[in-house]
C-alpha cells in the first residue's frame, strides 16, 4: 500500500543520502592527500575566434589523477572542495600553475594568448582574493591584461560586495567573465552596473542550436543584450558546424568546444603552439 511505498521510498532516499555522505567524506579525505601529494593537473581548452577559428588562448581546467582510482573530473570534486574550504588552496594552486605554464607559451611565441581561470564563489568570498591575484601576477610575471577570471552568476549574488571586489580586480588590469551565463539569476541591471568584460553562453543553450526554438530565442536575446551592454561574447560547448554557423551568423565573437578541440594536456598544448598551423582550429 501507500505506507509501504512511502517506507521504501524513505529507505531509498536515506541509503542514497548515506552513499552521498560517504562519497563526500571519501573525496574530502582524498583531496587532502591530493594536495599533499600534488595529484592535480591542468588541462587547457583552446578558445577560438568564431569567424575564422583563429586560436585566441586557453581555459585552464583542473583534473585530479588519483593513484588508485584514476582520473577524477572536476564536477565530482570541486563541489566538495568548495563546501570544505579546500577550494581556497586548490584555487590558488590553479591560478599560480596556469599563469606559470602560460608564460612558457608566451615565451614560445604565442605572445598575445589569453588565459582563462575558473574562480569559485567561495574563493571570491574569502575577502583577500584580489591580493592573491596580485601576488600571483607578481610572482609569475604573467601579464595581467591577458588573464581572464571566470566567475559564475551565483558569485554576483551580493551585488555591493561583488562590485567592490570586481573593482579591485579590474584595477589590477585583469578581465572578468561570467561563466555558464543564463543558468543563474543575474539581471540585466546587475550586469550593467558591474565591471564585466565578457559573458560565456552556457553549453546547455548551444547544445540544441539551431533546431530548438527556445534555445534560438534565448541565444539571440543574450547576443542582443551583450551587444547593447558592450560585453564580449563567447559560446561554450560548440560541437557541430551547424551550431558554429548559427553563432557566426548572429555575430557571437568567440567559441570553445569539441568542434575545435577538447581540453588538452600540457604536452599537447606545447605541440599545438609549436606547429606551423597553430593559427587555425577550424
Ligand atoms: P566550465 O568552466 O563551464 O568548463 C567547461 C566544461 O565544459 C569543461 O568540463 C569542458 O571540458 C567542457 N566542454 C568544453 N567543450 C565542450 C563540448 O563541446 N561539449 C561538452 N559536452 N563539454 C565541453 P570540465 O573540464 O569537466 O569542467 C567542469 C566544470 O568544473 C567547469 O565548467 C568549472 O565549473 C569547474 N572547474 C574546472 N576547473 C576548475 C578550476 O580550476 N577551478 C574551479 N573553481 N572550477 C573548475
Ligand atoms: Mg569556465
Ligand atoms: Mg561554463
Ligand atoms: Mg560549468
Amino acid at each position: 500500500g501507500a505506507k509501504e511505498h512511502g517506507r521504501n521510498r524513505f529507505a531509498f532516499y536515506s541509503s542514497e543520502m548515506a552513499d552521498r555522505a560517504m562519497e563526500r567524506l571519501y573525496i574530502e579525505q582524498g583531496l587532502l592527500r591530493a594536495i599533499a601529494d600534488e595529484q592535480f593537473v591542468l588541462n587547457y581548452q583552446p578558445v577560438v575566434r568564431l569567424e575564422d577559428g583563429q586560436l585566441l588562448g586557453f581555459e585552464a581546467l583542473i583534473r585530479w589523477d588519483e593513484p588508485t582510482h584514476g582520473r577524477i573530473e572536476p564536477d565530482r570534486f570541486i563541489p566538495v572542495a568548495e563546501e570544505s574550504g579546500l577550494i581556497d588552496y586548490i584555487g590558488s594552486w590553479v591560478l599560480h600553475t596556469a599563469c606559470a605554464q602560460a608564460n612558457t607559451w608566451i615565451a614560445a611565441g604565442f605572445t598575445d594568448l589569453r588565459l582563462a581561470v575558473n574562480v569559485s564563489a567561495r574563493q571570491m568570498r574569502a575577502g583577500d582574493f584580489d591580493t592573491i591575484v596580485r601576488d600571483t601576477l607578481a610572482a609569475t610575471g604573467f601579464p595581467a591584461a591577458q588573464l581572464e577570471l571566470e566567475i559564475t552568476e551565483s558569485t554576483l549574488q551580493s551585488v555591493d560586495r561583488s562590485r567592490e571586489l570586481l573593482g579591485r580586480l579590474k584595477a589590477l588590469g585583469v578581465m572578468i567573465s561570467i561563466d555558464d551565463f543564463g543558468t543563474g539569476f543575474s539581471s540585466l541591471s546587475l550586469l550593467k552596473h558591474l565591471p564585466i568584460d565578457r559573458i560565456k553562453i552556457d553549453r546547455s543553450f548551444v547544445q540544441d542550436l539551431p533546431d530548438d526554438a527556445n534555445d534560438v530565442a534565448v541565444t539571440e536575446a543574450i547576443i542582443a543584450m551583450a551587444g547593447s551592454l558592450g560585453l564580449a561574447l563567447l559560446a561554450e560547448g560548440v560541437e557541430t558546424p551547424a551550431q558554429q554557423q548559427f553563432l557566426r551568423a548572429r555575430g557571437c565573437a568567440d567559441a570553445q568546444g569539441y568542434l575545435y578541440s577538447k581540453p588538452l594536456d600540457v604536452h599537447d598544448v606545447d605541440l599545438l603552439i609549436a606547429s606551423p598551423s597553430r593559427g587555425r582550429l577550424s
